[in-house]
């Protein structure tokens, strides 16, 4: 199960702003965000994450619409070692008022406690959640594979030192993985 941000900070009453439609106020933020494999994190209560979004009330619901940028925190694959990751993602969502999602995509009526999507975003007891939409924005903005630079040279495997920092002295043969299976084959006929 991945964690999820849930700050307190990102949860932004909008009762007032829905009862003035066509409305809008300003909303920032600036967290400091690890992004590890069971999803992200809070480090610590501010950092160069910058959320800057405008909140525009419609009769519908609540558009955010603006950015996130600066870098967060991960975690090489090769190496172990945390590194930063800049990211300047553009946001534009709609939160929609909960009395709307009793109606779902083709006009039926949901059963009690039935969404209708499970990752929509929906205003709930006069809130929007923008953990949601953080998260999901940043998590769909990473590169697939986590390594510090293109050349990281990862961890010897033998002693475990960061080949980056230097040569450890382990004798390294550098065996293609499909030669190694018939090295084994060779090595297990030779007995
Ligand atoms: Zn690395
Ligand atoms: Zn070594």
């Amino acid at each position: 199960m991945a964690e999820k941000l849930n700050l307190r900070q990102l949860k932004v009453p909008v009762t007032n702003l829905l009862k003035k439609v066509f409305s809008r106020e300003r909303f920032t933020a600036n967290l400091d965000i690890a992004v590890g494999e069971h999803g992200v994190s809070e480090k610590s209560d501010r950092g160069d994450l910058k959320l800057e979004v405008w909140l525009e009330s419609s009769p519908d619901g609540i558009r955010v619409k603006g950015d996130i940028q600066g870098s967060v925190s991960l975690q090489c694959t090769r190496c172990l070692e945390e590194y930063r990751q800049d990211l300047d993602i553009a946001v534009d969502e709609f939160y929609r008022r909960a009395g709307l999602s009793t109606l779902g995509g083709d006009g039926r009526r949901l059963a009690d406690g039935e969404i209708q999507e499970e990752d929509e975003y929906v205003i709930a007891e006069g809130a929007i959640d923008l953990n949601l939409l953080l998260n999901d924005a940043v998590m769909l903005s990473l590169p697939i594979k986590h390594l510090c630079t293109e050349e990281c040279k990862g961890l010897c495997q033998w002693c475990g030192k960061n080949l980056n920092e230097g040569e450890c002295g382990c004798v390294r043969e550098v065996i293609d993985p499909r030669l190694e299976v018939l090295k084994t084959l060779l090595e297990s006929g030779e007995e």
